[in-house]
């Protein structure tokens, strides 16, 4: 993954206060890669790098997250940024109804997700209609009836027996019909063909004007890849659009249609699609998009709560004691507090990359174990605390009568925080800081 490349290229850098240009330059070819992989567009992957490259050169090294997190997340809320940030809303009409049009290549998913919003629309407490424009293909028509019925929706269509009809007469009549039967929005169904032609383009301009859409959304196979770009401006230049829907998410693709599409259109993803079924679908969330196009989920939530969990105050502390040797009881007990603000540990080490002897030493505490130390702990004093070398036999049965545990539990606690200190003045000696990095926890 992306996260590996990018921990060994900046293996070198534990330490340093900035990242060098040297170091920014192979890292920016790892994220090209990875990029790359996702199917991002190569112009748009130039450029965001550039981008990526800029901030990384302003920004110090965190003491939260170690050098290859750090990219990470600098990555990640670019990506964020360019795919929208925050969600865009579906814009409706202040005098019903709305009217949604929907564009795209066949086989993109248009029929699909005119079911879909409609499902969606009801439950919010919308009366859609559904319009059958797609009369180029025989089953077209039906296959939008049969939706309709599953999200339990009317659709207009023309009436059979009348020859093939004509979409712009039957979108112009539909907006008519809803008025009538009272119907808030209009789902324009729209015909796609496999490639871009200007006779397509023409009939989805000609029913736009038509019926003046409050959106009209492209809608595109998240695994056509590279192609989304020539076919995002096809769209733009032939009928225009108003927002993005992204289909097939379940598929394997990785998502980079999504940047691709966003940045050269510049118009924002409203939804996206993830199966066959009308519930396979939902509001985009660039967030979520971002980890895919990364293809590391896990590494970011990780970052995110080393972030939440870290203290940087304390965490200075105990890192300037680590070298001299003088870490205390008390650092240890909040340091144990914040792995436990991280979460269950066994997720937390399940995601934590190459933290070998920790990971060991981790394994064996569980939650409940945590607890009884913190236990013990607390149940000295601050004396013992600040200098647990003083901790002798007869203050240990103390401090376990106090604390209700063993006296071998005392001496279980007292042993292994001596290792402890021994293990991180090690770590802090290869890693050039100290408990700060959350790789080292
Ligand atoms: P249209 O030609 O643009 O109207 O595309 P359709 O709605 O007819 O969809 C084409 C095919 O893709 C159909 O077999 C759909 O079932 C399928 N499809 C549509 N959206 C999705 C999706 O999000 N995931 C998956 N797996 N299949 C989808
Ligand atoms: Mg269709």
């Amino acid at each position: 993954t992306l996260s590996d490349r990018l921990t060994s290229v900046l293996q070198n850098l534990r330490g340093k206060g900035k990242l060098s240009d040297a170091d920014i330059d192979a890292t920016a070819r790892e994220i090209r890669i990875a990029l790359l992989e996702a199917d991002v567009a190569l112009p748009v992957v130039r450029e965001f790098i550039k981008q990526v490259k800029d901030r990384a050169k302003g920004a110090e090294v965190s003491q939260a997250l170690n050098p290859a997190q750090q990219v990470i997340k600098i990555v990640n809320e670019e990506l964020i940024g360019i795919l929208g940030g925050e969600t865009r809303r579906l814009n409706l009409a202040k005098n019903p109804p709305s009217v949604i049009m929907l564009a795209g290549l066949q086989g993109s998913g248009k029929t699909t997700l005119a079911g879909k919003l409609a499902l969606w629309l009801k439950k919010q407490g919308h009366t859609p209609l559904l319009v059958a424009c797609d009369l180029q293909r025989p089953n077209a028509v039906t296959q939008l009836q049969v939706v309709g019925e599953r999200a339990g929706v009317t659709t207009f269509a023309p009436e059979p027996g009348n020859g093939v009809g004509d979409p712009v007469d039957v979108a112009r009549r539909s907006i008519e019909e809803a008025r009538r039967a009272q119907h808030d929005v209009v789902i324009v169904d729209t015909a796609g063909r496999l490639g871009v032609d200007e006779e397509l383009m023409r009939q989805a301009a000609d029913i736009r004007d038509a019926v003046t859409p409050d959106e009209t959304l492209f809608v595109v196979d998240a695994m056509i890849g590279q192609d989304a770009v020539t076919t995002a401006e096809a769209f733009r230049d032939g009928v225009g659009f108003s927002g993005v829907v992204l289909t097939k998410l379940d598929g394997d693709a990785r998502g980079g249609a999504a940047l691709s599409v966003r940045h050269v259109t510049g118009k924002p993803i409203l939804f996206a699609s993830n199966g066959e079924k009308l519930e396979d679908f939902d509001v985009f969330h660039p967030d979520r998009m971002a980890s895919r196009i990364l293809g590391m989920g896990d590494v970011l939530t990780l970052i995110e709560q080393a972030e939440q969990a870290f203290d940087q105050e304390k965490a200075e502390r105990a890192a300037a004691k680590l070298g001299t040797g003088e870490l205390t009881l008390e650092d240890f007990l909040e340091q144990m507090q914040a792995v436990r603000r991280m979460g269950p540990i066994g997720n937390l080490l399940g995601m934590l990359p190459g933290a070998g002897q920790m990971k060991e030493q981790l394994a064996q505490v569980d939650d409940s174990h945590l607890d009884r130390l913190q236990a013990i702990i607390r149940g000295m004093t601050p004396a013992e605390r600040a200098n647990p070398k003083i901790i002798n036999a007869s203050r240990r049965q103390r401090i376990a009568k106090g604390s209700g545990v063993t006296v071998r539990e005392v001496n279980d606690l007292v042993n292994r925080f001596f290792e402890a200190r021994k293990m991180m003045q090690q770590m802090a000696g290869r890693f050039g800081f100290g408990l700060g990095g959350s790789a080292t926890k």
